[in-house]
């Protein structure tokens, strides 16, 4: 894997498709296995979880479980701009469904706490959620996340679903933002 320089930042490659595999594979188990019916809801958190939430509910394989999409946006270029605009709300039916929340990162954590409140108003028995990514240093708001991938220091990430500037999501492979020399 080597570096990639776009927009004058250079990423170095942080964690590999195969070390990402490992861990989808555990959070699959330990979320079939915690589940308490057999039809529970992935909510998709868009447009940075696609990736991970392709592999995941996969990987989960639970035939009468269901996936939803959800989409809001804070970040613009490296920077989270601090409000949360929701762009696509959730019109499937999470009334007495266990949920489960696909999130790419939690960073400060306002994203989450904005997505749990606004599922937990529609009554569901119960939501958890599932990051790739969580950086516990940058939390400023709500639970830490049930089932996390890997927990990072507060750096920038790019690849496997997560962008700079809506580039960068096909990547296979996780990257970082390199320090300025
Ligand atoms: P939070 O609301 O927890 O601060 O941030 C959550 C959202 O911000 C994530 O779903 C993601 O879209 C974006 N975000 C946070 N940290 C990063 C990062 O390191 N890289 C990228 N590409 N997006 C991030």
């Amino acid at each position: 894997m080597a570096e990639i320089t776009i927009k004058g930042l250079t990423f170095e490659p942080y964690i590999s498709q195969e070390e990402i595999a490992k861990q989808v594979e555990r959070l699959a188990a330990e979320i079939k296995r915690d589940c308490v019916t057999d039809s529970p809801i992935f909510v998709c958190v868009l447009k940075g979880a696609f990736v991970f939430a392709s592999d995941l509910y996969r990987t989960i394989n639970m035939p009468k479980s269901e996936i939803a999409f959800i989409r809001y946006k804070s970040y613009v270029g490296t920077e989270s701009t601090g409000e949360m605009n929701k762009i696509l709300g959730l019109n499937d039916n999470v009334t007495g469904r266990e949920v489960i929340i696909i999130e790419d990162i939690v960073d400060t954590g306002l994203t989450a706490h904005a997505l749990r409140s606004d599922i937990e108003v529609m009554n569901p028995m119960s939501v958890k959620m599932a990051t790739l990514l969580y950086k516990p240093e940058s939390l400023q708001v709500g639970k830490v996340p049930e089932y996390v991938g890997f927990e990072i220091p507060p750096k920038f990430i790019v690849g496997y679903g997560l962008d700079l500037d809506e580039q960068m999501r096909g990547l296979r492979d996780v990257y970082v933002l390199k320090k300025k020399d």
